[in-house]
């Protein structure tokens, strides 16, 4: 299987938004496009995503009038981009209600995004525009003051900058990649238990990158620090935006140069080298100690699937 191939399975990479960056500078079009009465509007708590339950299926989509109503600041709204073919502006926003009251509105609901991705009730285009915004609304609920002079900030760009007028300091949206790495020996899987998953659940190792660091040296750091396993040859095999909050999955498979397990207590609760019959026990949910793989939704379950269906190779 190619890269390409195993990165569309997997949630949040469908987003086919056009997210005009060259046009999204200029005021006065944001302004027409909020004017659209097709625009629509993807709105936020802190924590969840708001759902228009009225009709047979959730929707994730709402009118200018029900973010206003909802208390949306006209202030704080973000482009997210154009849905073809019909040209419909998408934004987003974060609301001012907290998740309880949301309850109050007939009609409405909220869920957390990962839930939403779990239960497959959007299509995958829609999952990769909420990951946008899961992203982008949290970035900009985390940066309302500046961090070179401590004044206040504005959405500027369509959402893509915070301007202080204060010190005139521009600040960006972030992203913060991390590795995700299948770790293979003899025709063995290393899969670890972090401390904060579901009990039971096996994955790959993973861990953010640092600066000043290749993603050959971050996926070899990282196994190194969680599990004494010394890593050689590491290549690229595809990426998953990951909006829990703002992560980009950078996955790879690496070679073993050692196989003795010594595991970073802070990170891991236990750490194996797992062969095929066992990793097909935790996919199909017969393995005997109840152990099992990530949800489908995650780069992890396709690395450590590819692999054991043979499209994976070192
Ligand atoms: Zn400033």
């Amino acid at each position: 299987m190619t890269a390409s191939t195993l990165a569309a399975e997997m949630s949040f990479v469908g987003n086919t938004l056009d997210r005009c960056a060259t046009k999204r500078n200029d005021l006065v079009w944001i302004e027409e496009q909020l004017a659209d009465p097709n625009a629509r509007f993807v709105l936020a708590t802190p924590k969840q995503l708001v759902l228009d339950t009225s009709g047979e299926t959730p929707r994730i989509l709402h009118s200018l009038e029900r973010a206003y109503e909802l208390g949306a600041s006209k202030t704080e709204i973000a482009f997210l981009g154009m849905r073809s073919p019909e040209q419909t502006p998408i934004f987003a926003a974060t609301i001012a209600l907290r998740d309880e009251d949301l309850e109050t509105f007939d009609g409405l609901s909220g869920q957390g995004l990962r839930t939403l991705a779990i239960d497959n009730n959007v299509s995958a285009e829609e999952l990769g525009y909420l990951a946008q915004a899961n992203a982008l609304l949290h970035w900009h609920r985390s940066h309302k003051f500046c961090s070179a002079c401590g004044q206040p900030t504005y959405l500027a760009e369509g959402g893509y900058r915070r301007h202080c007028h204060s010190c005139e300091t521009d600040h960006f949206p972030r992203t913060d990649p991390c590795v995700i790495m299948l770790i293979l020996k003899d025709d063995k899987a290393l899969l670890g238990r972090p401390a904060r998953l579901a009990e039971g659940v096996y994955t790959t190792l993973a861990g953010f990158m640092e600066p000043g660091e290749t993603i050959e040296q971050a996926v070899r750091r990282e196994t190194l620090e969680e599990s004494n396993i010394k890593v050689g040859q590491v290549r690229i095999l595809a990426n998953q935006p990951w909006p829990f909050p703002a992560n980009l999955m950078v996955g790879c498979v690496g070679e073993a140069l050692s196989d003795q397990i010594a595991i970073e207590q802070d990170e891991l609760e236990a750490c194996k080298w797992c062969d095929r019959d066992e990793v097909r026990q935790m996919l199909e949910r017969t393995h005997p100690e109840g152990h099992f793989l990530p949800p489908a939704i995650s780069i992890a379950h396709h690395l450590i699937v590819d692999w054991l269906e043979g499209r994976t190779k070192l």
